[in-house]
């Protein structure tokens, strides 16, 4: 399953439109994937769908603040966590806390000395993975509202009830759950999922698979909760 964890997924939580750009613009550059969420209970909901492997974390956001949204992922997750602050004086205070943070950057901050935080955060954390940990506490464990994929264990549960999907199924859902908030046509489906060229795969195998997807993963099909559909463009998990 793990052929799309090689691109490491970055959560940006950043209300500065302008930082965030050049944030995101810079990851990509340097072979991440990245979301931006633009407000601290946003964050907080990408956060905890658990398919990031850092987080960029501002501290003063509308909402809810950084130190909030870093006590609650720590709840249930080890994702690397770097805090972005405003201003030198607030740091100390602001390590004082101990929120559970594995960084801190100060703004205004170099791209550069950021990039080297973020990969040397990664590379640790990926390196704790050895550790004993429960699924729950791993990165392994993608959750979305009620759903949760282990995908240590194969194994997806809503509202702790197993559900049975077959390998197509759960793969599909395994993507379009570690690409939420995208759009997923029904080629794209094909090549990642099922490895065919567009040209050489039937699209309607994709819909086949999705609609008995769809129906165990959703309590009521026709309105879908989990996995919506954009008439001729494809699939995706909101975010
Ligand atoms: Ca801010």
């Amino acid at each position: 399953m793990g052929n799309e964890t090689a691109i490491k997924r970055i959560l940006v939580v950043e209300d500065e439109r302008s930082i965030a750009q050049v944030l995101t613009i810079n990851l990509k550059m340097a072979g991440y994937a990245c979301d931006v969420a633009g407000d601290g209970e946003e964050g907080l909901r990408l956060a905890l769908t658990g398919v990031y492997d850092l987080i960029l974390l501002d501290i003063m956001l509308p909402k809810r603040d950084g130190f909030s949204v870093c006590r609650e992922v720590r709840k249930t997750l080890s994702t690397p966590i770097i805090m972005v602050t405003a201003k030198e004086e607030d740091l100390d205070k602001i390590m004082g806390l101990d929120l559970g943070a594995d960084d801190y950057v100060t703004k205004p901050f170099s791209i550069k000395v950021l990039l080297a935080r973020i990969k040397a955060n990664i590379r640790r954390s990926a390196g704790e993975l050895t550790d004993a940990k429960t699924p729950e506490e791993s990165s392994d464990v993608i959750r979305i509202r009620e759903l949760k994929i282990d995908t240590k264990n194969y194994i997806v549960t809503k509202k702790d009830k197993e559900i049975e999907l077959s390998k197509k199924e759960y793969e599909v859902l395994v993507y379009l759950a570690t690409h939420v908030g995208e759009m997923m046509s029904r080629e794209d489906l094909l090549t990642k999922v099922w490895g065919y060229d567009g040209f050489l795969g039937d699209v309607r195998t994709v819909d086949v698979t999705m609609s008995r997807l769809r129906s165990k993963v959703e309590d009521n099909p026709s309105e879908p909760e989990y996995i919506f559909t954009k008439r001729t463009k494809g699939y995706y998990i909101p975010a």
